[in-house]
């Protein structure tokens, strides 16, 4: 379907980071020169959009700071799917963790990248991002391959770049307040429908008492399965009832 097609386009952070390992073939002496990034001062967040993040990362050789920019690709249809994961809800299943949202958000969102140094376009970085496979560059793309400084196209990106994904889990506390400011209409909407969900569940269970009991004492691995096949026997045992006391009752379970 649609969707298989759709993820071999996208690339998320460690997709890149995966491709970036090769880096020290084309470049021996790369882990030092990102090290030296950190030691001049980094990698800083300067600014937050609706879709993009905005760094400003040391050249780490030069007295200067490049911009970095990090898109968000599909960020509602991305909350939408991990919203319907009950592992990412509080315990007591009144609202999502946002704190285990955004650190499930930057593993599982796909992204577009881009550096202004011109590293990142003289040694190949733009282009391999670029390619059909990740669709990871952010802004103007890059159609010529760099076939005379890195012809077999190692790595995936400058250090600049890789500095920024190095740093990228320790954001996780910036992404929830980034998700709360710019998209929490959506994740309520989100919260809603997955509880609906959940509420019919509940309310089927709810008229044989001792099956609600077992859905509640049930470890956490797997909710929805276990839920799903409770729920759908509960329903079955529900409707033989009825049968037996003849139909009284109208179906507002399947309702609710
Ligand atoms: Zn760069």
């Amino acid at each position: 379907m649609f969707s298989l097609f759709n993820y071999i386009l996208e690339a998320t952070a460690s997709d890149i980071q995966r491709k970036q390992k090769s880096i020290t073939r084309l470049f021996p002496p790369f882990p030092d020169r990102v090290k030296a990034i950190g030691d001049k001062g980094g990698v800083r967040l300067r600014d937050t959009d609706v879709e993009n993040w905005y760094f400003n990362v040391h050249s780490g050789t030069k007295d200067a700071w490049y911009e970095n920019v990090l898109h968000f690709k599909n960020i509602v249809e991305t909350l939408g799917n991990l919203v319907k994961d009950r592992r990412l809800w509080v315990r007591d299943r009144s609202r999502v963790d946002l704190a285990k949202l955004a650190h499930e958000f930057l593993k599982k969102t796909h992204i577009k990248i881009s550096c202004s140094c011109p590293a990142s376009l003289y040694w190949g970085s733009d282009y391999i991002l670029g390619l059909a496979k990740y669709d990871a560059k952010y802004g103007r793309q890059e159609p010529r391959a760099p076939k005379i400084r890195n012809p077999k196209q190692y790595g995936s990106m400058c250090k600049h770049l890789h500095a920024v994904m190095k740093v990228l889990p320790f954001y996780t506390a910036t992404v929830a307040r980034w998700l709360q400011d710019f998209y929490k209409d959506d994740i309520e909407k989100f919260e809603e429908e997955a509880k609906a969900e959940f509420g019919w569940i509940q309310k089927v269970a709810g008229e044989l008492g001792k099956k609600k009991k077992e859905v509640e004492e049930k470890p956490e691995e797997k909710p929805e399965e276990i839920s799903k096949e409770q729920a759908r026997q509960a329903a079955v045992e529900l409707a033989k009832r009825r049968e037996e006391v003849g139909g009284e009752g109208e179906g507002d379970v399947f309702t609710g």
